[in-house]
């Protein structure tokens, strides 16, 4: 960190590129690029793919509004595929019952860390010649048949501070396309290849060395904390009562960004939320409301009826499974959860 500031190299440069280049190592993926969000990630992701008005591009409606705002950027429109309960992932049966002459993108977003049915997802974007982007931004680490995701299609991780590896703000995208990843260059720095020469309408969607030095960093601990992460989550799976715990779906690896339970119905979940507070135990609603909830998505696409998504969105509660938890602290929490 020290030594980016001395070299006086603080916007993109070396430090960049190597996080790129762990990147690269990480998931198996042919290209890295790094931006300075998930969120222009996506947006970039979906540019350099060419998706435009016109186009219709489908996603869960149960995830961080940034995976639709990023479709809306476009002036695509985003398409909603009810997602399933056990899993809180896009549900894949409905996801190809959504396709349309105007699919032009299929967009699973693996939610709290675990990778979505890809088998399913990538065979129905072949079978209907549809691009599949993954919104990756929670399951850097995630692993679905032993092969990471961000591997499946052109994907995007966000480094935001919250998330399992993190820059304090920042994303990088995956793909293995060339002719993808060098748009996704060109669109992040002004459309410029040679300085001053802009082929296109380009952004400012960079990563700086500063950040990309957090990054490398965090990229070191990351296996230490995902190890930590995985058996607070057997901890708690095996002691919870009373409450729907996390399933995790037959080949794939969950890297706990959440642990993330269900509420039985007729528990007033502000009344737990106190409770557990009140033992100390801080928690989050991941989300408390739908995509489709909102004003700017629903102008765009309409009412909507997601029924799935509304029931879980009413009773999803987030404990701490972070890697920082003592075996006391998971005894609390056990406790307070079983006393609800
Ligand atoms: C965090 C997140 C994003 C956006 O990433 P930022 O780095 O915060 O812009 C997009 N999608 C999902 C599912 C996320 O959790």
């Amino acid at each position: 960190m020290i030594e980016v500031l001395e070299s006086g190299m603080l916007a993109q440069g070396p430090r960049v590129a190597a996080l790129e280049d762990a990147f690269t190592h990480m998931t198996g993926a042919r290209h890295a690029i790094a931006t300075s969000s998930g969120t222009t990630g996506l947006h970039l992701a979906l540019l350099a793919h060419g998706i435009g008005p016109g186009d219709e591009v489908i996603t869960s409606p149960f995830t961080f509004i940034a995976s639709v705002n990023a479709i809306l950027f476009t002036g695509a429109t985003p398409v909603f595929a009810d997602i399933e309960e056990a899993s809180f992932n896009i549900d894949p049966e409905r996801l190809e019952a959504a396709i349309t002459p105007r699919t032009k993108a299929v967009m699973p977003v693996h939610l709290y860390g675990q990778a979505c049915d890809m088998d399913e997802i990538s065979a129905i974007a072949r079978k209907h010649g549809v691009i599949l982007l993954e919104d990756a931004a929670q399951a850097v680490g995630a692993t679905y048949r032993g092969r990471h995701v961000g591997t499946f299609g052109t994907a995007v991780f966000s480094l935001y501070a919250t998330k399992n590896v993190m820059s304090g703000e920042g994303g990088m995208i995956t793909t293995d396309d060339d002719h993808v990843a060098d748009m996704a260059r060109l669109l992040r720095n002004h459309g410029m290849r040679n300085r001053y020469e802009y082929e296109m309408l380009g952004y400012n969607f960079r990563l700086t060395d500063v950040l990309a030095a957090i990054g490398l960093a965090q990229m070191g601990r990351m296996e230490e904390a995902m190890r930590r992460r995985r058996s607070n989550a057997s901890y708690l799976n095996a002691h919870l009562r009373g409450v729907r715990t996390p399933v995790v779906k037959a080949n794939r690896d969950h890297v706990w960004h959440q642990y993330t339970i269900a509420l039985p119905p007729g528990t007033d979940r502000q009344d737990a939320i106190h409770h557990l507070g009140e033992h100390g135990i801080g928690t989050g609603v991941f989300y408390p409301r739908s995509a489709h909830r909102f004003p700017h998505v629903y102008d765009v696409t309409g009412e909507l009826d997601l029924p799935v998504t509304d029931r879980v969105a009413a009773s999803v509660l987030s404990l701490p499974v972070h890697p920082l938890l003592e075996p006391s602290d998971l005894e609390r929490i056990a406790a307070a959860v079983n006393s609800l």
